[in-house]
Order: C-alpha cells, then structure tokens, then sequence
C-alpha cells in the first residue's frame, strides 16, 4: 500500500495561495498588509497611525518607495510598489518590501527627515517592531526592458514621469532639462528612499 502524501503544512497553502491570485486580488491583499503593518507600527510605537496611499505604479529596480506628498494643506505619505517585482517574488514582498517601506514612513513619522534612510531609526522598527533583520538591498531579478527608467516628478500631484537612461543621463550632466507637458514644469529626480 502506498501511504498517502504528506500535506503540506499551513505555511505552504499560504504560498500557494499567494501564486494563484490574479494581480488585482494580490495588490488588494498588499494594500491589506500595508495597512496591518502600518497599524503594528502605531500601536508598538504608540502614534497616530498615518494615512498612506498605496500604489503600484514604481518601474525599474526598485521594489518600493516611500514618498512625501501634499494632501490638501496636510503631510501625506505614498508607498509605491514595484508591481512587476511584486509578481515575480510575492512572498518576499509580503515578508520583507513591505514592512521595509512602512518602517521608512514610521523612521521619518517618528525621528524626523533628517535621518538616515536605513540608520538606526529604521534598523530599530525593523527589529523590534517586525522582528526582521534590517536587509537593505534585494535580489530580485529585474527584466531588461525595465532595468533603466528612472523616475521623476513635476508640480502636478502624484504624476511620475518615467524617464530612460540616456535622458536620464543628459540631466545629471547638465545637458538637458525636460518639462511636464501638463504643468511645464522641469522634471527632477525625486526619490525619498528606494530599496
Ligand atoms: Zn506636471
Ligand atoms: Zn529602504
């Protein structure tokens, strides 16, 4: 007789589970975690917990991005995500990018924006509060085609603009500036933090 196969556990299900959802059902559990993490946050750090958009709208070899934004007259605060990243490494992304980028909005929340990006502040909220050791690069496989746009903003809210390599190039040279054909405004490079 042959015994029948051992079921895999509850931590394999989960996995499973997380490869077999379309894109819209994962984000929608993304922004869930977000939101549970941010909650972890405030409570262990005893904060107001902040409101965050959540998008999935960052390209190239970043995984996710915290970024300041006006909301009305208040702060606000946008964790991007790496939606092509997040397919391919879904599990790492529930684990480790998303309690990265909320351990940024928490560092600055609490310490200030005169830190640094991945210094004790940061380090701290990832061990105490997440019980994470404090990993600051990834090694996701990142396409080709993807591998070089650089992101850039302009007055408008919230607009990215995504810009190759060689234009990329021309402006930290000083060879070229280029404008929001909304706003007229020149582009800059805005990145708070990347990971
Ligand atoms: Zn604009
Ligand atoms: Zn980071």
């Amino acid at each position: 007789m042959i015994e029948p196969q051992q079921p895999p556990n509850n931590l394999n299900n989960e996995r499973l589970a997380l490869e077999a959802l379309d894109m819209e059902a994962l984000q929608r559990l993304a922004v869930e975690r977000c939101h549970a993490c941010i909650e972890q946050c405030a409570a262990h750090l005893k904060v107001a917990a902040p409101s965050a958009e959540i998008l999935f709208n960052l390209r190239g070899r970043s995984a996710g991005q915290l970024k300041f934004q006006k909301v009305g007259r208040k702060r606000g605060f946008c964790l991007r995500y790496n939606a092509s990243l997040f397919d391919r490494n879904r599990q790492a992304f529930f684990d480790e990018v998303i309690p990265h980028e909320v351990s940024h909005l928490f560092a600055y929340l609490a310490y200030g924006t005169s830190i640094k990006p991945h210094g004790k502040e940061w380090q701290y909220i990832m061990n105490e509060v997440f019980g994470l050791a404090a990993r600051v690069t990834h090694d996701f496989e990142v396409p080709r085609q993807t591998r070089r746009l650089f992101n850039y903003a302009c007055a408008c809210d919230d607009k990215v603009h995504e810009l190759t390599a060689i234009r990329h190039n021309r402006i930290q040279q000083n060879r070229a500036n280029y404008r929001c054909r909304e706003c007229e405004d020149i582009l800059y490079e805005k990145v708070v933090e990347a990971s």
